[in-house]
């Protein structure tokens, strides 16, 4: 519209006609990350439980951030989550390095994939990645079939923070996956230290690779590892390694066969298999749909998944109240005066905790 001011009537004084607003600064900024609208607790709980895979994959990103207001959004998100949880199998998978673990995990996806359907998540728990500044587990690039299969979510293990907050990070991102869709749930973990005890304490079945020659199945070092596992599994039997597996699975059988016998009721089994040729894979399967079928008709399924409940408040309890008070600013600074007290043995190891345990609850 001509502005009233260009008429005859103010003849003299003449307006220019404008030029019309730019539209934007710079149009591309648009479709940048600069433009990414920041999601509400709302957005990412529509989009996970719609099985959107970049949602759900920005949800984890929330849940695996330090910073208070992402924890904030992610508790809420899962709280929301929630009653669309629990309907996964959840199987952990752990081996020492080298054990076959990502050539396997790639092999048992796609045959359960293939042959019972739904959508499958890998993840992990990998204490050792934030010193390495990188997680050598659940990383796609090991799982190359895998990794492009339409059905599958690979995520690798959270890397800040103790193992307590590392596990409990890979457990919301297990409910998470569930809300999206996915039903087969697998959790990676390293056989190397306690990461398998907070892997078995997230899971319905605990597998656990070996492989033959190790020694360990004579000197069984790793008893309490095998204690906790479902089932055990012998690599690499193929070529002329075949013999050694055998005998190495008889080894595995009879030191289960002096355990206790599991609270389940099931007793944990040893097949052997070949990761790399996709030998035997049906079997182990076959196995653990087996387990699955048979805890859940003596209903020791729902209890193991009430004491995890259980086991991961307490956990949570005592990894924010360790981060609250390390995190503290103020009792970083009375640590180091305490701990040289201590050291120049001025005070005692419990005086001093006390005194700074004091200070703490005067603080919050
Ligand atoms: P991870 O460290 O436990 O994930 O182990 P990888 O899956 O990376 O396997 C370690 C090595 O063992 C690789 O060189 C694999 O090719 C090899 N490997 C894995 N599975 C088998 C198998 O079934 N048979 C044989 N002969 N080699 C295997």
């Amino acid at each position: 519209m001509e502005h009233p001011e260009n008429s005859e009537e103010f003849a003299g004084l003449t307006v220019n006609k404008g030029v019309a607003p730019v539209q934007s600064i710079n149009p591309h900024l648009k479709r940048g990350r600069y433009a990414r609208r920041r999601l509400t607790a709302g957005d990412y709980v529509e989009g996970i439980l719609r099985g959107d895979t970049s949602v759900l994959g920005q949800a984890v990103t929330l849940v695996e951030s330090q910073n208070p207001d992402h924890q904030r959004v992610a508790q809420e998100v899962i709280e929301k989550c929630l009653p669309f949880t629990g309907k996964s199998i959840r199987v952990g998978i752990s081996g020492v390095p080298g054990a076959g673990k990502s050539t396997s995990i790639d092999e048992f996806g796609l045959h359960v994939l293939s042959e019972h359907g739904g959508k499958l998540a890998v993840l992990a728990i990998d204490p050792s990645s934030e010193r390495s500044k990188g997680s050598i587990l659940g990383d796609k690039t090991r799982m190359e079939k895998l990794a492009v299969h339409p059905d599958s979510f690979i995520r690798p293990s959270p890397s800040a923070g103790s193992l307590g907050g590392v596990a409990r990070k890979t457990r919301e991102t297990i409910f998470l996956c569930e809300a999206a869709g996915y039903d087969k749930i697998f959790v990676e973990t390293v056989g190397v230290g306690q990461s398998e005890t907070a892997c078995h304490s997230m899971v319905d079945f605990f597998l656990l690779i070996q492989l033959a020659g190790t020694g360990d199945e004579l000197q069984g070092i790793k008893r309490g590892i095998m204690e906790m596992a479902d089932g055990i599994v012998v690599n690499k039997c193929d070529g002329n390694n075949v013999e050694k597996c055998q005998l190495a699975a008889s080894h595995f059988r009879n030191a289960l066969s002096i355990f206790p016998p599991p609270e389940s009721g099931w007793q944990p089994k040893v097949l052997t298999y070949s990761g790399f040729y996709a030998l035997g894979i049906k079997e182990i399967w076959d196995m653990i749909y087996q387990y699955i079928a048979f805890t859940k008709s003596n209903g020791y399924f729902e209890q193991r998944r009430k004491e995890q409940s259980k086991y991961w408040m307490y956990e949570t309890i005592s990894e924010q109240l360790r981060g609250g008070f390390f995190r503290n600013p103020t009792i970083r600074d009375m640590l180091r005066r305490e701990e040289q007290s201590v050291l120049e043995g001025r005070k005692t190891s419990f005086v001093a905790a006390k005194q700074l345990l004091d200070a703490y609850y005067k603080l919050i």
